[in-house]
């Protein structure tokens, strides 16, 4: 509520969205979605699923079988508890979490060898989590140790939805091998954001009808409060890194002409984009490098990532992809594979630019 300033700004806007027919019009209209078959019991499985296949699929084999039909009423709640946790300390948790789940699921399901079903989301695991923090973070020691608390936390509360998982699977729920899946996931989980599907379509439906400028000023204001809201949660997780990938060179930024600016408002999302992670083995195999041959993308329809090729490969040659903004100078792009993925790059580009530059203290 607004208090003493009593501005304008503050006021509700009319409901121009409601009143336009918008949410009537049938390029707009989303598919069904299908509920868990258990959102009605106690407690409620809140799943939802895009299709019938998806559906099945996820209860067949998939970790939620294993979650939602397997468990019992104590063991689902305890499960949600640990999810609602992790959403408040760090996402990564409730996806190793997950991580863990689909592991059982494969072997209890689909008769995997434990010994695959391990290897297959831990083979890159070798720094546990809170040891990740050591080589960047300003009171590095204090996170340290918090992060530590929060891997002995969440074991346990995954100890009471799992129970006793046969070896090798049991290592999971170690606190040694948890924080080290946690830290795997923190360094080779794709990050799926994509524009909302819905985006371009709602673009021409607003064309189309010559939307009042009210109605493209509601929608910036829900994508605004969208973006906002999204910031704060990030927030209250983790301190902040120190010089993120997103860092502006000095002296890089130029003021912008009314027309950029324009051209730059009109390629703004109207909805609020789709969040989420992926573990995709063959991109957590590839290598970095600053003149990579192939660039991963995540697919707009579905959660396939897809690579295409930068330039011709040869047969034989290693495929590379790059894993930080690989249009900045050398020192920055050094500097970030450093600090967020631990080591010094010394990709082709690198060697070849190294002296070139003025370096800078
Ligand atoms: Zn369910
Ligand atoms: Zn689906
Ligand atoms: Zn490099």
């Amino acid at each position: 509520a607004a208090t003493g300033k009593g501005s304008d700004a503050e006021a509700p806007l009319p409901g121009v969205i409601l009143d336009s027919g918008l949410l009537e019009r049938e390029e707009l209209a989303l598919p069904a979605i299908l509920h868990c078959p258990r959102a009605g019991d106690d407690p409620p499985c809140d799943a939802a699923f895009c299709s019938e296949t998806c559906r099945d699929a996820q209860l067949t084999a998939g970790h939620h079988r294993l979650l939602c039909v397997a468990l019992d009423a104590e063991k689902r709640r305890a499960w949600q508890a640990f999810r609602r946790y992790s959403e408040a300390r760090y996402d990564t948790l409730g996806l190793a979490g997950l991580v863990i789940a689909q592991a059982v699921s494969d072997v209890a399901f689909c008769g995997m060898d434990p010994q695959d079903a391990i290897s297959r989301y831990s083979r890159f695991a070798t720094m546990p989590w809170p040891e990740l923090l050591a080589a960047r973070a300003a009171d590095r020691e204090t996170w340290r140790q918090l992060r530590w608390v929060v891997v002995h936390s969440a074991c346990k509360q995954l100890r009471g939805v799992f129970e006793s998982l046969p070896p090798p699977l049991d290592d999971l729920l170690s606190e040694e091998g948890f924080a080290k899946l946690v830290g795997m996931l923190d360094l080779v989980t794709k990050d799926l954001e994509r524009p909302n599907p819905q985006d371009h379509r709602l673009r021409s439906v607003l064309e189309e009808m010559k939307a009042p400028p009210p109605l493209h000023t509601e929608l910036g204001r829900l994508t605004l409060a969208w973006m906002t809201a999204k910031r704060l949660a990030s927030e209250a997780q983790e301190p902040n890194e120190p010089d993120s990938d997103d860092e502006e060179e000095p002296g890089e930024t130029q003021p912008l002409g009314l027309a950029q600016l324009a051209q730059r408002a009109a390629r703004l999302p109207l909805l609020p984009g789709f969040v989420g992670f992926g573990l995709y083995t063959t991109v957590a195999l590839t290598n970095h490098s600053c003149s990579p041959n192939i660039e991963v993308v995540p697919a707009v329809y579905n959660s396939d990532v897809v690579g295409t090729a930068q330039r011709d490969i040869a047969a034989g040659e290693e495929i590379t992809m790059s894993y930080i903004n690989e249009d900045k100078p050398r020192h920055t792009r050094q500097r970030s594979l450093l600090k967020n993925y631990g080591f010094v790059c010394r990709c082709a580009r690198c060697q070849a630019e190294e002296g070139s530059t003025t370096p800078r203290e």
